[in-house]
């Protein structure tokens, strides 16, 4: 008599293949799906620059029609808390929030400002966890990388060619919800000689690399991304 594992299972267009079978095809999809790196997913893309530049929020504070930002921490914020370090990139904001104030664009998408190969996307580890969820970009077109920090969501993986303009997060709380919701964000010229030193290790170099990003986004005009229509 056969047991379940043993009992064929007729799949549609009349094939008959054992239960067993079905199982580890199951467990291979599983393990498929739950894999954070595919070896696919260390290829480095090619990335054609396509010239193009976007801010990563809609709507970004603040919302008044005349297309000016203005970061609620400004790049080496002297107001920044020295216990957190040197605060080389900006925090951007929904446009209704007061200085660090409220969570209404927690959640609210977040676009690659050019085109660029992801080389980092996810948690940061050991001493950096308190920047939560990172993904981080180089863009060859300007030459320079780009870190959005405190991301609830990250949607892309390391090692993928991104676009202008394409979302890779969502705008989210930090580590443990240790902020009120905003967008981190850092630009850095030259690429790191090893990638694989990244996050955060090589304090050094972010210090020796930050350039002012508002500076950077004057030079570039960039377009806006989607208007992100709220919370449901
Ligand atoms: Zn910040």
């Amino acid at each position: 008599m056969l047991n379940a594992a043993q009992a064929p299972v007729r799949l549609a267009g009349g094939l008959e293949v054992p239960a067993w079978a079905l199982g580890l095809a199951g467990l291979a999809l599983v393990a498929t799906l739950t894999v954070p790196q595919s070896p696919l997913s260390l290829v480095r893309c090619r990335v054609k620059p396509s010239g193009k530049y976007f801010w990563p929020m809609n709507p970004i504070k603040p919302d008044d029609g005349s297309g000016r930002v203005i970061p609620d921490t400004k790049f080496l914020d002297p107001e920044y808390p020295t216990e957190y370090g040197l605060h080389t990139g900006v925090d951007l904001n929904g446009p209704v929030q007061p200085r660090f104030g409220a969570d209404s664009d927690l959640g609210q998408p977040v676009h690659a400002i050019t085109d660029g190969e992801v080389v980092f996307a996810g948690p940061a580890g050991g001493n950096d966890q308190s920047w939560g969820n990172l993904v981080v970009i180089w863009h060859p077109g300007p030459a320079v990388w780009t870190r959005s920090a405190h991301l609830r969501d990250v949607l892309v993986r390391k090692g993928q060619c991104v676009s202008a303009g394409q979302q890779i997060g969502t705008v989210g709380k930090g580590y443990n919800g240790r902020w009120p919701a905003h967008l981190h964000f850092d630009v850095f010229k030259k690429k790191p000689v090893a990638w694989d030193d990244w996050p955060m290790h090589r304090r050094q170099y972010l210090l020796d690399h930050y350039v002012d990003p508002m500076e950077f986004f004057r030079k570039v005009s960039p377009q806006f991304p989607p208007r992100w229509a709220g919370r449901k």
